[in-house]
């Protein structure tokens, strides 16, 4: 309903802004909150840039960092049910390292995201109509690093060289990669976990490395209606992007240059498709990186898109908080 709503005024885009609160070690070194959220109500979001001057954003959505993951799923909510519906969707996070993206997409044991509420949702939605439709639930999880795709499920220890190919009927899927079948929210947790389990093989630090790299979950739903035999396919793709600041110019040689210069093209091929999206241009450029290709058949057409823009509250990401605000701004 919520999604009917505003769809019929805009386009297939929405963005939701979500603010972390500011964490001890920001408190204790005295660090303000720049934010200010008096109509976060009707998706203002207000930012202090020193002195009087306030910077205004509009949202679809604004969480305070009084919101939880409960108030969060309940709007992105719609767009899961779309799947069932015959929809692809996209839901990713955005942001600066540190400032949520993995909290609001995986969260954690006790405070569950959207990954995990989303499947749920699906498996309960399913058993609801199981009278008029039967649904078939697979998981894939992936990472993009250095714009080379590892399956985050596969159990074989030689990793093959994943590549996206295109079906005969358009689809885009990348052969070899392995779809976990699912039948109840139970098995869920477990294949979320083994994903998350593998993206620390092989990297020393396990924290950098998820910030320099995009963690995507692909929900592919094949439903049959019952009374008509019809079949529909969709996809649902949840990704925890990389982390979008920018090293500083000092620390990036090497391997670090080439990390900072994959996720660059990657985040800004990302900007360009939603920009190219929002304003209708005929030419989306999906080739330009593996994450703009990847998630092609769920941005555009008739897919349903929602980005949530990660933000820091804290005076000292001023810089950074901007410069994500503007990304979001510039694709809604
Ligand atoms: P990112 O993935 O963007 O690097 P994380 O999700 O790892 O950021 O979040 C950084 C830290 O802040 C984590 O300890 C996380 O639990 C905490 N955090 C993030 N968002 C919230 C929130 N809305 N409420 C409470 N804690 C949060
Ligand atoms: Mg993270």
């Amino acid at each position: 309903e919520l999604y009917n709503q505003i769809q019929e005024t805009k386009g297939n885009i929405r963005v939701f802004c979500r603010c972390r609160p500011l964490n001890k070690e920001e408190i204790s070194a005295g660090c303000a909150s720049i934010v200010d959220f008096d109509a976060a109500k009707d998706g203002d979001l207000g930012i202090l840039t020193g002195g009087f001057i306030k910077k205004s954003f509009k949202f679809d959505r604004v969480y305070t960092p009084k919101d939880d993951q409960v108030d969060v799923f309940a709007d992105a909510s719609p767009f899961v049910t779309s799947v069932l519906d015959g929809y692809n969707v996209c839901i990713f996070a955005y942001g600066q390292t540190g400032t949520g993206k993995t909290f609001t997409m995986e969260g954690t044991g006790q405070n569950r995201g959207v990954n995990y509420r989303t499947l749920e949702q699906l498996f309960q939605i399913a058993t609801e109509r199981s009278g008029t439709f039967m649904y078939n639930i697979s998981v894939s999880v992936l990472e993009v690093y250095n714009e080379q795709i590892r399956d985050l499920l596969s159990t074989s220890s030689t990793s093959k060289r994943l590549e996206i190919k295109q079906s005969a009927e358009g689809f885009h899927h990348v052969p070899g990669l392995v779809e976990a079948k699912v039948d109840n929210v139970k098995e869920v947790w477990n294949v979320l976990q083994m994903g998350s389990n593998s993206r620390a093989v092989g990297s020393n630090n396990v924290n950098e490395h998820s910030s320099r790299s995009h963690c995507m979950l692909c929900i592919m739903v094949k439903s049959k209606n019952l009374m008509t035999g019809e079949c529909t396919k969709s996809k649902l793709w949840l990704v925890d992007l990389a982390g979008s600041e920018r090293l500083a110019k000092t620390d990036a040689q090497g391997e670090r240059l080439k990390e900072a210069q994959n996720i660059n093209k990657s985040l800004s091929a990302l900007g360009d498709v939603v920009y190219a999206l929002a304003t209708k241009s005929c030419h989306i450029p999906y080739r330009n990186s593996k994450l703009t290709h990847l998630l092609q058949d769920s941005l555009g057409g008739d897919s349903k898109t929602l980005m949530f823009v990660q933000i820091s509250p804290s005076d000292r990401d001023l810089s950074e908080t901007l410069s994500s605000l503007n990304f979001a701004t510039r694709v809604r």
